[in-house]
């Protein structure tokens, strides 16, 4: 069988399982997996098992220690429960390139108030299904699995092997299902290619931004507020902090990468950023604070390290404790290093020729404004890239996200074409 008529195959096949397609979707999306804590994790691998079991393969799962979590996540991030991680290897006819896949399983969490319906009952209406994780990214995890149904029951010919991994905590970092793969040596060096669903399909993602969160405690002293000039108020004096970090912020805001952005307004290159996100002081009204948190959002391009955004932050924050003569204190709470492949690699050209095939228009290589696990997948030296079901207007983290079904249908053409031409020696 030739590579077109392969491609014709399999593209056949998945038009005729559009509704299991979706159907996976729904299912994926009606386990609440919303992270923090980590719910339902044991259920939404056990039923991704049951979908890698059809294609006649093992998979295995493997869970975090309980142990690890504590040591390597803070207790900020607020985890909680067991947490699987799913692994399964498809193998070609003969020797090839290896290709690795990645999902995350968990969800941001959902307030029901403002859904047009229930988030963790998925609904379909005008071509889309509703429900929250329905772009981000449980409908890509189901084209992942359709991608390679596609393949196992056309028999079509490919080389190599492709290696699906389904992991946790993507969307709180710490220490994620990917972190761990890592450390297990289930995601190791020798990977050819990495492949993730993990953003839109508007654009072709070769890199992300870096994430470091610090939280920084500024100490000063309790009193009665009768008495209240006996103490050191720690809220008050964190506001100046945070003027300096706005400062900060403003000169990090300034800075470009050399990689072009996605297309955000007023934005045309990769922009790092610094925020300060969350303040956090005081017990009562009647006393005076003796402690004040503040959250900084690091997010860094490719040309920054966490070292060196770490060590910037250390200078703005002993220059506050040195004015003020106040103890602070600073810790990293959780973080993601940014991710970069070349534009140029095989694997970019690869998915951007064949998204042009099944989508009929150029989806450009570009950087990401967001972080992501599979960064860590980069920065082995794998090379690693991004495209996945949902839309800018998908609404993913907000009320009534959405995934169309379209969408979903052409990814898993993407993901299954892409295979082929990677694991048939036709890569140029
Ligand atoms: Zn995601």
């Amino acid at each position: 069988m030739s590579l077109q008529t392969s491609i014709r195959t399999v593209d056949r096949w998945i038009d005729a399982h559009q509704k299991d397609l979706v159907d996976l979707t729904c299912r994926l999306v009606n386990i609440d997996t919303t992270v923090p804590p980590g719910r339902n994790y044991p259920r939404v691998a056990q039923l991704i098992v049951g979908e890698l079991k059809l294609l006649g393969i093992t998979p295995s799962v493997s869970y975090i220690p309980e142990a690890t979590i504590r040591r390597k996540a803070d207790p900020e991030l607020g985890l909680n429960g067991p947490r699987p991680n799913v692994t399964a290897s498809l193998k070609g006819a003969g020797e090839g390139p290896k290709i690795l896949l990645n999902g995350h399983m968990d969800v941001v969490p959902a307030q029901p108030t403002g859904w047009s319906s229930d988030p963790f009952k998925a609904t379909t209406k005008n071509g889309k299904i509703y429900g929250r994780g329905s772009a981000d990214m449980k409908g890509s995890d189901a084209a992942i699995i359709y991608s390679l149904k596609a393949l196992v029951e056309t028999g079509v010919h490919f080389n190599g092997s492709i290696t699906p991994t389904f992991t946790t905590d993507e969307e709180v970092g710490g220490y994620t299902g990917v972190n761990h793969f890592i450390d297990k040596h289930v995601i190791t060096k020798d990977i050819d290619y990495c492949l993730s669903p993990d953003t839109n399909i508007e654009a072709i993602d070769v890199a992300s931004l870096g994430d470091s969160e610090f939280l920084i405690t500024v100490h000063g002293k309790s009193a009665h507020s009768g008495r209240g000039w006996t103490g050191i108020n720690a809220i008050e004096h964190a506001s100046s902090l945070i003027e300096k970090l706005k400062k900060l912020g403003v000169e990090v805001g300034r800075r470009r990468s050399k990689i072009p952005a996605e297309p955000v307004f007023g934005n045309k290159w990769m922009r790092p950023g610094l925020y300060v996100t969350m303040v956090k002081g005081g017990i009562k009204g009647n006393i005076i604070p003796d402690s004040c948190d503040i959250l900084v959002d690091r997010r860094f391009i490719p040309e920054e390290n966490a070292a060196q955004v770490e060590r910037e932050l250390v200078k703005t924050v002993r220059e506050f404790s040195r004015d003020t003569e106040l103890k602070t204190s600073m810790k990293l709470v959780t973080g993601y290093t940014p991710m970069k492949t070349s534009p140029n690699h095989p694997l970019v050209k690869v998915v951007r020729r064949v998204a042009k095939r099944v989508l009929g228009q150029d989806v450009p290589p570009r950087g990401s404004q967001g972080s992501t696990d599979v960064a860590q997948v980069s920065s082995l030296g794998i090379p690693v890239v991004i495209i996945g079901a949902s839309r800018s207007d998908s609404n993913i983290h907000g009320v009534d996200e959405h995934v169309r079904i379209t969408d979903l249908v052409s990814v898993t053409k993407i993901f299954a074409h892409s295979y082929l031409e990677l694991l048939n020696g036709h890569v140029h």
